[in-house]
Protein backbone atom coordinates (compact mmCIF):
# COMPACT_ATOMS: atom_id res chain seq x y z
CA UNK A 1 0.00 0.00 0.00
CA UNK A 2 2.84 2.22 1.15
CA UNK A 3 4.40 1.82 -2.41
CA UNK A 4 1.48 2.20 -4.64
CA UNK A 5 0.66 5.50 -2.72
CA UNK A 6 4.75 6.70 -2.94
CA UNK A 7 4.40 5.84 -6.99
CA UNK A 8 0.96 7.60 -7.46
CA UNK A 9 2.15 11.00 -5.72
CA UNK A 10 5.47 11.54 -7.99
CA UNK A 11 2.94 12.83 -10.36
CA UNK A 12 1.55 15.52 -7.84
CA UNK A 13 4.79 16.29 -6.38
CA UNK A 14 6.42 17.21 -10.26
CA UNK A 15 4.05 19.30 -10.73
CA UNK A 16 4.53 21.48 -8.01
CA UNK A 17 7.88 23.49 -5.94
CA UNK A 18 7.56 23.48 -2.55
CA UNK A 19 9.36 26.10 -1.92
CA UNK A 20 6.87 28.17 -3.48
CA UNK A 21 3.42 26.96 -2.70
CA UNK A 22 2.21 26.45 0.82
CA UNK A 23 0.22 23.34 -0.26
CA UNK A 24 1.68 20.44 1.59
CA UNK A 25 4.23 18.00 0.20
CA UNK A 26 2.73 14.93 1.53
CA UNK A 27 5.61 13.34 3.35
CA UNK A 28 3.94 14.15 6.45
CA UNK A 29 1.06 12.61 5.62
CA UNK A 30 -1.50 10.36 8.47
CA UNK A 31 -3.31 7.81 7.33
CA UNK A 32 -7.01 7.43 8.58
CA UNK A 33 -6.72 3.95 10.92
CA UNK A 34 -8.37 1.06 9.34
CA UNK A 35 -10.87 1.33 12.27
CA UNK A 36 -12.22 4.49 11.31
CA UNK A 37 -14.61 5.37 8.23
CA UNK A 38 -12.21 6.89 5.32
CA UNK A 39 -12.54 10.96 4.42
CA UNK A 40 -13.57 12.78 1.87
CA UNK A 41 -13.32 16.22 0.98
CA UNK A 42 -14.84 19.44 -1.65
CA UNK A 43 -12.49 22.38 -2.23
CA UNK A 44 -13.58 24.97 -3.95
CA UNK A 45 -10.70 26.54 -6.29
CA UNK A 46 -10.78 29.23 -7.78
CA UNK A 47 -8.08 28.58 -10.88
CA UNK A 48 -8.21 29.61 -14.12
CA UNK A 49 -11.72 28.68 -14.30
CA UNK A 50 -13.49 28.01 -11.41
CA UNK A 51 -14.00 24.08 -10.08
CA UNK A 52 -14.50 21.88 -7.05
CA UNK A 53 -12.35 19.21 -6.07
CA UNK A 54 -13.94 16.46 -5.05
CA UNK A 55 -11.07 13.63 -3.24
CA UNK A 56 -11.62 10.64 -1.66
CA UNK A 57 -9.21 8.80 0.57
CA UNK A 58 -8.44 5.51 -0.86
CA UNK A 59 -5.35 3.56 -0.57
CA UNK A 60 -3.10 5.98 1.31
CA UNK A 61 -3.67 9.03 -1.28
CA UNK A 62 -6.61 11.37 -2.06
CA UNK A 63 -8.18 9.94 -5.41
CA UNK A 64 -9.24 13.24 -6.41
CA UNK A 65 -11.48 14.61 -9.53
CA UNK A 66 -11.86 18.44 -10.89
CA UNK A 67 -15.85 18.61 -11.17
CA UNK A 68 -16.22 22.26 -13.27
CA UNK A 69 -19.81 22.64 -11.94
CA UNK A 70 -19.87 21.42 -8.25
CA UNK A 71 -21.01 17.95 -7.01
CA UNK A 72 -24.80 17.78 -8.29
CA UNK A 73 -27.09 18.49 -5.08
CA UNK A 74 -30.14 16.67 -6.73
CA UNK A 75 -30.50 13.15 -8.44
CA UNK A 76 -30.68 12.86 -11.90
CA UNK A 77 -27.86 15.57 -12.53
CA UNK A 78 -24.88 14.61 -14.14
CA UNK A 79 -21.87 16.54 -13.59
CA UNK A 80 -18.64 16.19 -15.50
CA UNK A 81 -15.75 15.14 -13.37
CA UNK A 82 -12.22 15.00 -14.25
CA UNK A 83 -9.90 12.87 -12.97
CA UNK A 84 -6.91 14.41 -11.66
CA UNK A 85 -3.47 13.45 -10.04
CA UNK A 86 -4.00 11.78 -6.20
CA UNK A 87 -3.36 14.31 -3.42
CA UNK A 88 -1.15 13.41 -0.82
CA UNK A 89 -3.70 12.90 2.69
CA UNK A 90 -2.51 15.89 4.28
CA UNK A 91 -3.79 17.95 1.44
CA UNK A 92 -7.53 16.87 2.73
CA UNK A 93 -7.33 20.21 5.06
CA UNK A 94 -5.52 22.93 2.83
CA UNK A 95 -7.10 25.87 2.20
CA UNK A 96 -5.38 29.10 0.94
CA UNK A 97 -3.62 30.80 -1.87
CA UNK A 98 -1.88 28.79 -4.88
CA UNK A 99 0.75 31.68 -5.83
CA UNK A 100 0.94 33.51 -9.07
CA UNK A 101 2.94 31.11 -11.79
CA UNK A 102 2.75 27.50 -9.39
CA UNK A 103 0.40 25.17 -10.93
CA UNK A 104 -3.19 25.52 -10.14
CA UNK A 105 -2.81 29.24 -8.76
CA UNK A 106 -5.85 30.39 -7.16
CA UNK A 107 -7.36 30.31 -4.00
CA UNK A 108 -8.69 27.20 -2.59
CA UNK A 109 -11.73 26.51 0.14
CA UNK A 110 -12.81 23.47 1.41
CA UNK A 111 -16.25 23.39 1.06
CA UNK A 112 -17.15 20.40 2.52
CA UNK A 113 -15.44 17.79 4.12
CA UNK A 114 -16.62 14.36 6.15
CA UNK A 115 -16.36 10.55 5.87
CA UNK A 116 -17.84 7.86 3.47
CA UNK A 117 -18.74 4.41 3.31
CA UNK A 118 -17.13 2.56 0.54
CA UNK A 119 -19.75 0.30 -1.19
CA UNK A 120 -17.54 0.25 -4.62
CA UNK A 121 -14.67 2.19 -5.94
CA UNK A 122 -12.73 0.27 -9.09
CA UNK A 123 -10.73 2.51 -10.23
CA UNK A 124 -9.49 0.21 -13.24
CA UNK A 125 -13.28 -0.76 -14.07
CA UNK A 126 -14.15 2.93 -13.90
CA UNK A 127 -17.05 2.70 -11.24
CA UNK A 128 -17.31 4.00 -7.72
CA UNK A 129 -20.34 4.11 -5.47
CA UNK A 130 -19.87 5.93 -2.03
CA UNK A 131 -22.26 7.17 0.97
CA UNK A 132 -20.73 10.45 1.63
CA UNK A 133 -21.65 12.43 5.45
CA UNK A 134 -20.55 15.49 5.11
CA UNK A 135 -22.19 18.69 6.13
CA UNK A 136 -23.37 19.77 2.66
CA UNK A 137 -23.22 16.54 0.99
CA UNK A 138 -25.20 13.60 2.20
CA UNK A 139 -26.23 10.63 0.76
CA UNK A 140 -25.23 7.97 -1.90
CA UNK A 141 -23.39 9.55 -4.95
CA UNK A 142 -22.20 7.67 -8.14
CA UNK A 143 -18.92 8.30 -10.34
CA UNK A 144 -18.47 6.44 -13.70
CA UNK A 145 -15.90 6.78 -16.15
CA UNK A 146 -17.02 7.44 -19.81
CA UNK A 147 -13.94 8.43 -21.53
CA UNK A 148 -10.54 7.15 -20.78
CA UNK A 149 -7.43 9.16 -20.16
CA UNK A 150 -3.58 8.60 -19.53
CA UNK A 151 -2.15 5.67 -18.42
CA UNK A 152 -2.21 6.58 -14.90
CA UNK A 153 -6.06 7.74 -15.60
CA UNK A 154 -5.83 11.50 -15.39
CA UNK A 155 -7.47 13.89 -17.58
CA UNK A 156 -10.43 10.99 -17.86
CA UNK A 157 -13.47 11.97 -18.39
CA UNK A 158 -16.28 10.62 -15.22
CA UNK A 159 -19.53 11.96 -14.33
CA UNK A 160 -20.54 12.61 -10.92
CA UNK A 161 -24.30 11.83 -10.03
CA UNK A 162 -26.13 11.94 -7.08
CA UNK A 163 -28.86 8.45 -6.42
CA UNK A 164 -29.65 9.67 -3.06
CA UNK A 165 -33.34 11.69 -3.16
CA UNK A 166 -32.35 15.38 -2.57
CA UNK A 167 -31.77 16.81 0.44
CA UNK A 168 -33.57 20.04 0.14
CA UNK A 169 -36.43 18.82 -2.23
CA UNK A 170 -38.11 21.94 -2.06
CA UNK A 171 -35.35 23.91 -3.17
CA UNK A 172 -36.44 24.98 -6.76
CA UNK A 173 -34.03 23.76 -9.30
CA UNK A 174 -32.50 27.24 -11.42
CA UNK A 175 -34.88 28.28 -14.19
CA UNK A 176 -33.69 28.53 -17.44
CA UNK A 177 -35.09 31.81 -18.66
CA UNK A 178 -37.20 34.15 -16.72
CA UNK A 179 -38.53 37.32 -18.36
CA UNK A 180 -37.46 40.88 -16.72
CA UNK A 181 -40.54 42.87 -15.48
CA UNK A 182 -41.42 46.54 -17.39
CA UNK A 183 -41.50 50.00 -16.23
CA UNK A 184 -44.77 52.09 -17.03
CA UNK A 185 -43.67 55.86 -17.89
CA UNK A 186 -44.85 57.74 -15.46
CA UNK A 187 -44.56 61.50 -13.85
CA UNK A 188 -43.66 61.47 -9.95
CA UNK A 189 -46.82 59.86 -8.29
CA UNK A 190 -47.67 61.77 -5.14
CA UNK A 191 -46.71 59.87 -1.94
CA UNK A 192 -43.52 59.29 -2.85
CA UNK A 193 -42.73 58.20 0.94
CA UNK A 194 -44.32 54.71 -0.49
CA UNK A 195 -41.44 54.04 -3.67
CA UNK A 196 -38.34 52.93 -3.61
CA UNK A 197 -36.10 55.02 -5.93
CA UNK A 198 -33.03 53.81 -7.75
CA UNK A 199 -31.47 55.72 -10.72
CA UNK A 200 -32.53 54.56 -14.45
CA UNK A 201 -29.64 52.93 -15.85
CA UNK A 202 -28.73 53.33 -19.58
CA UNK A 203 -27.52 50.49 -20.12
CA UNK A 204 -29.17 47.05 -21.69
CA UNK A 205 -31.35 44.81 -19.25
CA UNK A 206 -29.81 41.46 -18.53
CA UNK A 207 -30.70 38.85 -16.52
CA UNK A 208 -27.63 36.89 -14.74
CA UNK A 209 -28.50 33.01 -14.25
CA UNK A 210 -25.90 32.18 -11.70
CA UNK A 211 -24.72 28.57 -10.64
CA UNK A 212 -21.86 26.45 -10.05
CA UNK A 213 -19.78 30.12 -10.14
CA UNK A 214 -20.70 30.34 -13.69
CA UNK A 215 -22.75 33.25 -14.67
CA UNK A 216 -25.40 33.19 -17.83
CA UNK A 217 -26.49 36.62 -19.30
CA UNK A 218 -29.74 36.87 -21.37
CA UNK A 219 -31.66 39.72 -22.73
CA UNK A 220 -34.88 40.81 -22.79
CA UNK A 221 -35.60 39.17 -25.69
CA UNK A 222 -33.95 35.70 -24.70
CA UNK A 223 -30.61 36.16 -26.35
CA UNK A 224 -27.27 35.00 -24.98
CA UNK A 225 -25.09 37.71 -23.84
CA UNK A 226 -22.39 35.27 -21.99
CA UNK A 227 -19.55 35.86 -24.73
CA UNK A 228 -20.20 39.54 -25.34
CA UNK A 229 -19.91 40.34 -21.79
CA UNK A 230 -16.63 38.36 -20.70
CA UNK A 231 -15.86 40.88 -17.47
CA UNK A 232 -18.92 39.59 -15.54
CA UNK A 233 -17.67 36.20 -15.61
CA UNK A 234 -15.91 36.55 -12.66
CA UNK A 235 -18.99 37.37 -10.68
CA UNK A 236 -19.95 34.16 -10.90
CA UNK A 237 -16.46 33.13 -8.88
CA UNK A 238 -17.29 35.89 -6.64
CA UNK A 239 -20.74 34.35 -5.63
CA UNK A 240 -19.12 30.71 -5.34
CA UNK A 241 -21.44 28.29 -5.43
CA UNK A 242 -24.57 30.36 -4.63
CA UNK A 243 -27.44 30.05 -6.98
CA UNK A 244 -29.31 32.51 -8.26
CA UNK A 245 -31.00 34.84 -10.90
CA UNK A 246 -30.54 38.54 -11.28
CA UNK A 247 -32.34 41.03 -12.72
CA UNK A 248 -30.03 44.33 -13.73
CA UNK A 249 -28.69 46.26 -16.66
CA UNK A 250 -25.13 46.18 -18.27
CA UNK A 251 -23.81 49.47 -18.19
CA UNK A 252 -20.92 51.22 -19.56
CA UNK A 253 -19.82 54.23 -17.59
CA UNK A 254 -18.18 57.73 -19.11
CA UNK A 255 -15.00 59.58 -18.01
CA UNK A 256 -18.00 61.31 -15.02
CA UNK A 257 -19.04 57.88 -13.76
CA UNK A 258 -22.57 58.83 -15.54
CA UNK A 259 -23.79 56.01 -17.55
CA UNK A 260 -23.32 56.10 -21.08
CA UNK A 261 -25.41 54.27 -23.76
CA UNK A 262 -23.45 55.89 -26.76
CA UNK A 263 -20.06 54.34 -25.06
CA UNK A 264 -22.41 50.58 -24.90
CA UNK A 265 -22.89 51.50 -28.44
CA UNK A 266 -19.68 49.77 -29.21
CA UNK A 267 -19.85 46.80 -27.15
CA UNK A 268 -23.07 45.56 -29.00
CA UNK A 269 -23.63 43.12 -31.69
CA UNK A 270 -19.68 42.31 -31.02
CA UNK A 271 -19.46 38.55 -31.83
CA UNK A 272 -15.78 37.56 -32.69
CA UNK A 273 -14.22 36.89 -29.42
CA UNK A 274 -10.91 38.67 -29.97
CA UNK A 275 -13.33 42.33 -30.98
CA UNK A 276 -14.32 41.77 -27.59
CA UNK A 277 -11.37 40.90 -26.04
CA UNK A 278 -9.96 44.95 -27.58
CA UNK A 279 -13.54 46.56 -26.84
CA UNK A 280 -13.77 45.62 -23.51
CA UNK A 281 -10.48 46.68 -22.93
CA UNK A 282 -11.31 50.47 -24.45
CA UNK A 283 -15.33 50.43 -23.03
CA UNK A 284 -15.21 47.59 -19.95
CA UNK A 285 -19.06 46.96 -18.99
CA UNK A 286 -20.43 46.96 -15.39
CA UNK A 287 -23.38 44.65 -14.46
CA UNK A 288 -25.57 46.51 -12.25
CA UNK A 289 -27.84 44.01 -9.89
CA UNK A 290 -30.94 45.03 -8.83
CA UNK A 291 -33.18 42.87 -8.19
CA UNK A 292 -32.98 38.93 -7.18
CA UNK A 293 -35.77 36.21 -8.79
CA UNK A 294 -34.44 33.07 -6.75
CA UNK A 295 -31.68 32.73 -4.50
CA UNK A 296 -30.04 29.35 -3.41
CA UNK A 297 -33.57 27.43 -4.46
CA UNK A 298 -35.91 29.67 -3.12
CA UNK A 299 -38.51 31.76 -5.08
CA UNK A 300 -38.57 35.32 -4.44
CA UNK A 301 -40.70 36.61 -6.81
CA UNK A 302 -43.72 36.97 -3.77
CA UNK A 303 -41.30 38.63 -1.48
CA UNK A 304 -41.51 42.56 -0.92
CA UNK A 305 -39.02 44.61 -2.90
CA UNK A 306 -37.24 45.43 0.06
CA UNK A 307 -36.37 41.64 1.19
CA UNK A 308 -35.43 41.45 -2.33
CA UNK A 309 -32.89 44.21 -2.25
CA UNK A 310 -31.51 43.15 1.29
CA UNK A 311 -31.54 39.62 0.23
CA UNK A 312 -29.55 40.35 -3.32
CA UNK A 313 -27.24 43.03 -1.28
CA UNK A 314 -25.95 39.94 0.77
CA UNK A 315 -25.03 37.96 -1.67
CA UNK A 316 -23.19 39.81 -3.92
CA UNK A 317 -20.89 41.80 -3.25
CA UNK A 318 -19.54 44.79 -5.36
CA UNK A 319 -16.65 44.14 -7.92
CA UNK A 320 -14.57 45.81 -10.55
CA UNK A 321 -17.36 44.83 -12.84
CA UNK A 322 -20.58 44.02 -10.98
CA UNK A 323 -22.60 46.49 -7.79
CA UNK A 324 -25.77 46.77 -6.54
CA UNK A 325 -27.00 49.82 -6.50
CA UNK A 326 -28.58 52.30 -3.94
CA UNK A 327 -32.08 52.43 -3.98
CA UNK A 328 -33.28 55.63 -1.82
CA UNK A 329 -36.69 54.93 0.27
CA UNK A 330 -38.67 58.02 0.00
CA UNK A 331 -36.48 60.15 -2.09
CA UNK A 332 -37.78 59.68 -5.48
CA UNK A 333 -38.07 63.68 -5.98
CA UNK A 334 -34.63 64.19 -4.79
CA UNK A 335 -32.92 61.58 -6.74
CA UNK A 336 -34.31 63.11 -10.17
CA UNK A 337 -32.97 66.50 -8.87
CA UNK A 338 -29.80 65.25 -8.83
CA UNK A 339 -29.47 62.80 -11.91
CA UNK A 340 -31.06 65.55 -13.81
CA UNK A 341 -28.23 67.77 -12.63
CA UNK A 342 -25.36 65.25 -13.64
CA UNK A 343 -27.09 65.06 -17.02
CA UNK A 344 -28.74 61.46 -16.53
CA UNK A 345 -31.84 59.94 -17.97
CA UNK A 346 -34.05 59.44 -14.68
CA UNK A 347 -34.67 57.33 -12.10
CA UNK A 348 -37.45 54.18 -11.62
CA UNK A 349 -39.54 53.99 -8.60
CA UNK A 350 -40.38 50.72 -7.23
CA UNK A 351 -43.12 50.48 -4.77
CA UNK A 352 -42.39 49.30 -1.10
CA UNK A 353 -43.50 46.00 -0.60
CA UNK A 354 -44.68 44.65 -4.29
CA UNK A 355 -43.71 41.24 -5.55
CA UNK A 356 -41.99 40.62 -8.61
CA UNK A 357 -44.03 40.48 -11.69
CA UNK A 358 -42.09 38.56 -14.67
CA UNK A 359 -42.46 39.64 -18.29
CA UNK A 360 -45.36 42.65 -16.67
CA UNK A 361 -44.88 46.22 -17.48
CA UNK A 362 -46.10 46.73 -13.83
CA UNK A 363 -47.56 50.11 -12.35
CA UNK A 364 -45.16 48.62 -9.48
CA UNK A 365 -41.90 50.64 -11.27
CA UNK A 366 -42.40 53.85 -12.66
CA UNK A 367 -39.89 55.09 -14.71
CA UNK A 368 -39.53 59.11 -14.56
CA UNK A 369 -37.40 60.68 -17.59
CA UNK A 370 -35.50 63.42 -16.90
CA UNK A 371 -35.99 64.35 -20.35
CA UNK A 372 -38.23 62.34 -22.63
CA UNK A 373 -36.57 59.37 -24.51
CA UNK A 374 -37.43 56.47 -26.41
CA UNK A 375 -37.25 53.99 -29.38
CA UNK A 376 -38.13 54.81 -32.77
CA UNK A 377 -38.39 52.90 -35.63
CA UNK A 378 -35.57 53.48 -38.62
CA UNK A 379 -37.77 53.96 -41.62
CA UNK A 380 -34.84 55.81 -43.98
CA UNK A 381 -32.58 58.59 -44.15
CA UNK A 382 -31.99 61.92 -45.74
CA UNK A 383 -28.73 62.26 -47.60
CA UNK A 384 -26.58 64.75 -46.15
CA UNK A 385 -25.10 67.80 -47.33
CA UNK A 386 -21.26 69.67 -46.76
CA UNK A 387 -19.45 67.62 -44.74
CA UNK A 388 -22.04 64.65 -44.38
CA UNK A 389 -22.69 64.88 -48.34
CA UNK A 390 -23.41 61.74 -50.00
CA UNK A 391 -23.70 59.93 -46.36
CA UNK A 392 -26.55 60.08 -43.68
CA UNK A 393 -27.86 63.57 -42.88
CA UNK A 394 -30.45 62.40 -40.88
CA UNK A 395 -32.59 59.59 -40.16
CA UNK A 396 -36.64 59.00 -40.65
CA UNK A 397 -37.89 57.76 -37.48
CA UNK A 398 -41.46 56.13 -36.98
CA UNK A 399 -43.43 54.30 -34.48
CA UNK A 400 -46.77 52.24 -34.50
CA UNK A 401 -49.98 53.78 -33.58
CA UNK A 402 -53.13 52.45 -31.33
CA UNK A 403 -53.91 50.55 -34.33
CA UNK A 404 -50.36 49.04 -35.21
CA UNK A 405 -50.20 51.38 -38.08
CA UNK A 406 -46.63 52.27 -39.06
CA UNK A 407 -46.79 56.19 -38.49
CA UNK A 408 -44.06 59.17 -39.28
CA UNK A 409 -42.25 60.75 -36.33
CA UNK A 410 -40.01 63.32 -38.01
CA UNK A 411 -36.79 63.08 -37.86
CA UNK A 412 -33.00 62.99 -35.94
CA UNK A 413 -30.21 64.89 -37.64
CA UNK A 414 -28.15 65.47 -34.59
CA UNK A 415 -26.00 63.02 -31.79
CA UNK A 416 -24.20 61.13 -34.64
CA UNK A 417 -20.29 60.79 -34.32
CA UNK A 418 -19.07 59.94 -37.81
CA UNK A 419 -18.68 57.01 -36.96
CA UNK A 420 -21.87 56.11 -35.59
CA UNK A 421 -22.77 57.69 -39.45
CA UNK A 422 -20.64 55.17 -40.92
CA UNK A 423 -21.66 52.48 -39.36
CA UNK A 424 -25.62 53.01 -39.72
CA UNK A 425 -24.60 53.48 -43.40
CA UNK A 426 -23.52 50.20 -43.53
CA UNK A 427 -26.46 48.73 -41.90
CA UNK A 428 -29.29 50.54 -43.64
CA UNK A 429 -27.91 50.15 -47.61
CA UNK A 430 -28.85 46.87 -47.58
CA UNK A 431 -31.87 47.54 -46.30
CA UNK A 432 -33.17 49.88 -49.04
CA UNK A 433 -36.54 49.86 -51.00
CA UNK A 434 -38.19 52.05 -53.40
CA UNK A 435 -41.54 52.32 -51.26
CA UNK A 436 -42.43 54.08 -48.13
CA UNK A 437 -42.46 52.19 -44.87
CA UNK A 438 -45.30 53.76 -43.88
CA UNK A 439 -48.37 52.99 -43.62
CA UNK A 440 -49.62 56.88 -42.90
CA UNK A 441 -48.53 59.44 -44.76
CA UNK A 442 -46.47 62.46 -43.54
CA UNK A 443 -47.55 65.61 -42.95
CA UNK A 444 -46.39 68.32 -45.43
CA UNK A 445 -43.54 69.87 -43.60
CA UNK A 446 -43.09 67.92 -40.83
CA UNK A 447 -39.98 66.42 -41.52
CA UNK A 448 -36.89 67.75 -40.62
CA UNK A 449 -35.35 69.80 -42.92
CA UNK A 450 -32.63 72.44 -43.02
CA UNK A 451 -34.97 75.53 -43.48
CA UNK A 452 -33.80 77.64 -47.27
CA UNK A 453 -32.99 74.16 -48.78
CA UNK A 454 -34.19 71.81 -51.28
CA UNK A 455 -35.60 68.83 -49.57
CA UNK A 456 -32.68 66.04 -49.42
CA UNK A 457 -33.03 62.98 -50.99
CA UNK A 458 -34.77 60.78 -49.16
CA UNK A 459 -34.36 57.01 -49.12
CA UNK A 460 -36.41 54.51 -47.88
CA UNK A 461 -35.40 51.21 -45.98
CA UNK A 462 -37.50 48.44 -44.88
CA UNK A 463 -38.32 49.01 -41.15
CA UNK A 464 -36.14 46.79 -38.90
CA UNK A 465 -33.86 49.05 -36.99
CA UNK A 466 -34.55 50.54 -33.81
CA UNK A 467 -32.65 53.76 -32.58
CA UNK A 468 -32.88 55.12 -29.31
CA UNK A 469 -33.42 59.04 -29.42
CA UNK A 470 -33.83 61.86 -27.31
CA UNK A 471 -35.94 64.59 -27.26
CA UNK A 472 -38.10 67.66 -25.66
CA UNK A 473 -42.02 66.55 -27.00
CA UNK A 474 -43.75 65.58 -29.65
CA UNK A 475 -45.69 67.66 -31.25
CA UNK A 476 -49.02 67.98 -32.21
CA UNK A 477 -48.65 66.45 -35.40
CA UNK A 478 -46.70 63.86 -33.71
CA UNK A 479 -43.14 64.32 -34.61
CA UNK A 480 -39.88 64.74 -32.04
CA UNK A 481 -39.24 68.01 -31.53
CA UNK A 482 -35.45 68.46 -30.40
CA UNK A 483 -34.29 65.20 -30.86
CA UNK A 484 -31.14 63.77 -30.43
CA UNK A 485 -29.97 60.37 -31.40
CA UNK A 486 -28.71 58.21 -28.93
CA UNK A 487 -27.83 54.74 -30.74
CA UNK A 488 -29.08 51.53 -32.14
CA UNK A 489 -31.22 49.20 -29.69
CA UNK A 490 -30.94 45.90 -30.85
CA UNK A 491 -32.72 44.36 -27.89
CA UNK A 492 -35.79 45.32 -29.25
CA UNK A 493 -38.40 44.25 -32.02
CA UNK A 494 -39.50 46.90 -34.50
CA UNK A 495 -43.10 45.66 -33.97
CA UNK A 496 -43.29 46.60 -30.10
CA UNK A 497 -42.12 50.48 -30.41
CA UNK A 498 -44.83 52.64 -29.95
CA UNK A 499 -45.14 56.06 -28.63
CA UNK A 500 -44.85 56.37 -25.02
CA UNK A 501 -46.78 58.32 -23.14
CA UNK A 502 -46.41 59.57 -18.96
CA UNK A 503 -49.21 58.69 -17.41
CA UNK A 504 -50.94 59.58 -14.02
CA UNK A 505 -48.60 61.66 -11.58
CA UNK A 506 -48.57 65.03 -10.07
MN1 LIG B 1 -8.02 22.09 -8.46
Amino acid sequence: MATRSKASLATYQAKRDFAATSEPSGAKAKRTPRTKAPRFVVQQHDATAMHWDFRLEHDGVLVSWAVPKGPPERPKVSRLAIRTEDHPLDYIDFAGDIPEGSYGAGHVEVWDHGTYTLEELDLDAGKVHVELHGERLNGRYMLVRTKEGEDDGRRAQWLLRRLSPAEHPERAPLPQHAKPMLCTPSKLPPHLDRWAAEVKWDGVRALAYVEGGRVRLESRNGNDLTDQFPEIARMGRAMGSTEAVLDGELVAFDAAGRPSFQQLQSRLGVTSASTVRTRMKSVPVTYVAFDVLQLDGRDLHDEPYEARRNLLRAALEDGDNWQVPASHDGAGAELLESVVALGMEGVVLKRLGSPYREGVRSGDWLKVKAQRRQEFVICGWVEGSGGRGGGIGSLLLGYHDGEGRLVPAGGVGTGFTDDMLKRLHAKLAPLERKTSPYDVAPRAGARSRRPGRAAAAEHFVTPKLVCEVEFTEFTRDGTVRHPSYKGLRDDKRAADVVREEPVGGR
